[in-house]
């Protein structure tokens, strides 16, 4: 980082703005707007200057720039030509002031950030003078993710925080006061332009204290692996949690956007090494809760989709435990996606079905017949252990030997392969490219579609 985005207060600050071109009327605007008090000093005026001038009535002189002019200010903008610009800006050096020369930065001291104005909430955006084009465009990613009415949300923090302040003694209490009501019911009502029910919501939440210790459960789905298929809903919960539980399958790339301060617990479990049960993730997740934490659940792809999620859950309903649930991006969905393969086709597949390989006692119990019946796709999950018997047995039921399959190997991911082929050759080309889990086989018509449609790192 090399320039620090400092939030100045600027209303009656003296500044000196050098030039009267359209460089000079904007920057002007943007010292106007935060109340600065400006001087203007150009021989000549751009008309949109002279009537920016004469809108706002700042003030103008109509001379050539001189160093006197620094005498009486406390920030200059310099936006005159190459010549004087380097005269304002070793002047005002010499004077210890702090000088922006437009379009140049290696003699500016400071710069004008890209401004998100939701009042009082401001995001400012920079690139320390070297990158304007991508400050644009990052502002305009800002600007779409940030709720209009964030500001009134702030406004509502800024009325209640004394109050809040008397209420709970410890901060963690208070934040914990906050994270509930800025994403829950009452952040809802200013959302939709109600805030005096939102104001309603804290006035009663602060007469019942005490419900905040309550912890709770969130189970996350934290989809197949690329952290931009996260929802909005998971990355605010994965921002508020005091302790994350995390399968085997979520991505580092996806850890990383959890809160720092959280507390990070593997409780992945490893084909056929039980080290943690599932009892013991439930045991565990009811505790903390009971301790007052917000536990993140965190799973991979979507929780509901052999994810255990309901069986979890379950065991908190039956204690009494609040928790949410967010859906992620299944497997099926990111890997057909990601490898061109759509799952349903007008042509190829009237339907799906999302098909565990996962075997109970060593043995798929299946319904073979109706998975060999045409004009379907078939994702099997957990598909590499028992591909070679999959492929056999549908090849056993009647399924045709040329049917186009494919084996996704950790879909989503920078590092994703697609292995295509047909029911008869698949196994082999998978165990010649040593296919690492996790992986999902897919097997139907739509499997063709991948030649043309492939477009992710290939
Ligand atoms: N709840 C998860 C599935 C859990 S079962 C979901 O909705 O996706 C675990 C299986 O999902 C893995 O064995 C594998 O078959 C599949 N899977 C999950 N992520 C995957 C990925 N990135 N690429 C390929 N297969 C994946």
């Amino acid at each position: 980082m090399k320039s620090f985005p400092f939030f100045f207060r600027l209303a009656g600050l003296p500044c000196l703005v050098v030039g009267g071109g359209e460089g000079a009327r904007h920057k002007a605007s943007l010292l106007h707007k935060a109340g600065a008090s400006l001087v203007m000093v150009a021989e000549q005026l751009h008309p949109s200057t002279e009537q920016f001038l004469s809108e706002t009535g700042i003030r103008y002189l109509a001379q050539a720039y001189a160093p006197e002019l620094l005498a009486e200010c406390r920030l200059v903008v310099a936006a005159a030509d190459e010549a004087t610009n380097r005269q304002v800006a070793a002047d005002a050096r010499a004077r210890g002031l702090f000088v922006n020369v437009v379009d140049t930065p290696d003699i500016s001291d400071f710069f004008f950030a890209s401004v998100v104005d939701r009042d009082p909430i401001i995001v400012a955006i920079g690139s320390d003078g070297r990158a304007p084009v991508m400050v644009r465009h990052v502002r305009a990613l800002v600007e779409s993710s940030l709720p209009a009415s964030v500001g009134q949300l702030a406004s509502l923090v800024e009325r209640f925080r004394e109050r809040v302040r008397q209420r709970f003694t410890s901060i963690e209490q208070r934040r914990r006061f906050w994270d509930f009501h800025l994403v829950g019911a009452a952040a809802e009502k200013v959302f939709s332009g109600r805030s005096d029910e939102a104001d309603r919501i804290l006035e009663q939440d602060l007469a019942r204290p005490g419900q905040y210790a309550q912890g709770e459960v969130y189970l996350v789905g934290a989809g197949p692996g690329d952290p931009d298929l996260l929802t909005f809903k998971a990355l605010r919960l994965m921002q508020q949690a005091d302790v994350v539980l995390y399968d085997r399958l979520v991505s580092d790339e996806i850890l990383e956007r959890v809160r720092r301060e959280s507390e990070r617990i593997c409780v992945g479990k490893g084909r056929n090494i039980y080290s943690v049960t599932q009892d013991n993730i439930n045991e565990f997740m009811a505790t903390l809760a009971g301790e007052g934490k917000r536990v993140l659940r965190l799973k991979g792809g979507d929780p509901f989709i052999f994810g255990r999620g309901g069986e979890e859950l379950a065991y908190l309903a039956d204690r009494g435990i609040p928790f949410q649930v967010v859906p992620g991006i299944t497997a099926a969905s990111g890997c057909a996606a990601y490898a061109g393969i759509p799952l349903t086709h007008r042509e190829y597949a009237q339907s799906v079905r999302f098909i565990t390989g996962h075997r109970v006692g060593g043995e798929l119990n299946f319904d073979w017949q109706e998975f060999v019946k045409p004009a379907q796709t078939l994702v099997f999950y957990m598909g590499l252990n028992g591909l070679e018997l999959i492929c056999a047995k549908l090849l056993e039921y009647g399924m045709p030997p040329d049917m186009p399959a494919a084996l996704v190997e950790k879909g989503t991911r920078v590092d994703q392969r697609v292995f295509t082929g047909n029911l008869v050759d698949l196994p082999a080309i998978v165990r010649e490219a040593e296919a690492q889990a996790p992986t999902l086989l897919i097997v139907g018509e739509v499997v063709s579609l991948h030649q043309q449609l492939a477009w992710w790192h290939i």
